[in-house]
């Protein structure tokens, strides 16, 4: 089939057509089972009836208005992020490095106009990602992602991930801002530890700098809460979402507190779609499910037993020597023999009709729909099984 799209993808060699929950059709007919959830974007699964719904009806009301107006879905969606997080305040965009460039934005901002023109630096991690964007490729900590684009925005520092004297070495008066990931996603599924977010709060605390966690992948209940900072203890000063926040329909946000929101006063920042009345009303809807308890309960669980799963097979097949990660972001590492490799089980496990993910060259990351049931994972893993088997022979 002819491309036509700029080569920067590498695509399937296959083109999905329609889907329902956990599971997917190509143009071909076959099916999949999905186990990537649209890279931790389809938390409720494809096409779940009470989103299309929601779309629909608001289909019918009004689909654009401009940031010249507020609507009543993109109130509802905001207050209930208020309602049930640290923030007080949100700013509605449209994807996870959109966010982040709000973010940075923000707290670059807010350390010029509290504390003067030294406080720029931006302290960010090693292997880190936070989007596209010229600046979330900068402050990101895979320099893959940078070089080609230099010159690249200035006073950005990159710290070993997990490393707390290298944090405490590198956090100074003049730094702005920290940023993690609480579970450094696209690199290879590691979560932070506890003391290191803990750390992080202190020196930010010491340093007048802000914490911004980029909760775009473990956001929306993927780690069994509803973001992962609840499990750390540990508040931001600003987060951002994205992902799964609209299940497949795109929005992104930051959430943030009454002491800094007003930083971005009248024309400081903005976004044609931000806000988006069919995003906010989808985005709503699923906060509602995935916010329910039995929804986080159910995560925890079917991640309990993903993870056991996923565990065995390592050891009977001798591919993984970890899995790693919370609730249903999960990562299984590749043992030495096989590091480099994750590439090829994911296009294995696709001949073999399912969707599994890479984080980095050596891990297969699984982030499911958080409504992920007993029969769907129990396919999943037996066709995961059969790919691992086949690859192997
Ligand atoms: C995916 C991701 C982003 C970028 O989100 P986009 O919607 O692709 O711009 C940023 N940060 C993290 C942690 C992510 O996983």
């Amino acid at each position: 089939m002819q491309n036509y799209l700029t080569p920067n993808f590498s695509f399937a060699p296959m083109i999905p057509e329609r889907a329902l929950g956990s599971r997917v059709w190509d143009t071909e007919g076959r099916e999949y089972i999905d186990l990537s959830g649209g890279i931790a974007v389809n938390a409720l699964g494809h096409c779940h009836p009470d989103l299309v719904a929601a779309l629909a009806e608001q289909s019918q009301k009004l689909w654009h208005i401009s940031n010249i107006y507020t609507t009543q879905p993109a109130q509802e969606l905001a207050k209930k992020l208020v309602e049930n997080t640290f923030a007080d305040k949100v700013f509605f965009c449209n994807s996870g490095a959109e966010a982040n460039e709000a973010a940075l934005k923000l707290a670059r901002k807010y350390g010029r106009d509290h504390f003067g023109e030294h406080k720029t630096e931006i302290i960010s991690c090693l292997n880190s990602f936070h989007g596209r964007t010229l600046f979330t490729v900068s402050v990101g900590g895979q320099p893959k992602y940078s070089k080609d684009y230099a010159p690249l925005p200035s006073d950005i520092t990159h710290v070993p991930f997990n490393d707390i004297a290298a944090l405490e070495a590198a956090v100074s008066d003049k730094t702005c801002a920290v940023i993690i990931e609480p579970i450094q996603g696209e690199s290879g599924i590691l979560p932070a530890t506890q003391e290191y977010l803990q750390a992080a709060r202190r020196l930010c605390d010491e340093h007048g700098a802000l914490l911004i966690l980029d909760e775009v992948q473990t956001g929306m209940g993927h780690t069994g809460k509803l973001f992962a900072y609840e499990h750390y203890g540990v508040t931001p000063d600003i987060l951002s979402s994205a992902k799964a926040l609209g299940c497949g329909f795109p929005i992104g946000a930051i959430m943030t507190t009454d002491k800094i929101a007003p930083t971005f006063g009248p024309g400081t920042h903005g976004s044609t779609f931000g806000g988006n009345p069919m995003a906010c009303a989808v985005g709503s809807r699923a906060f509602d499910i995935i916010n329910a308890p039995e929804t986080l309960a159910h995560v925890e669980q079917q991640g309990q037993k993903l993870q056991t799963a996923l565990r065995e097979l390592g050891v009977k097949t001798g591919v993984f020597k970890e899995v790693r990660g919370m609730g249903l972001l999960l990562g299984c590492v590749l043992a030495d023999k096989y590091a480099g490799k994750a590439s090829e089980i994911t296009a294995a496990a696709l001949k073999h009709g399912l969707m599994v993910l890479v984080a980095g060259a050596n891990v297969v990351r699984f982030a499911p729909s958080l409504l992920l049931n007993d029969e769907d994972m129990a396919e999943g893993l037996k066709r995961f099984e059969a790919a691992l088997n086949e690859w192997l022979a």
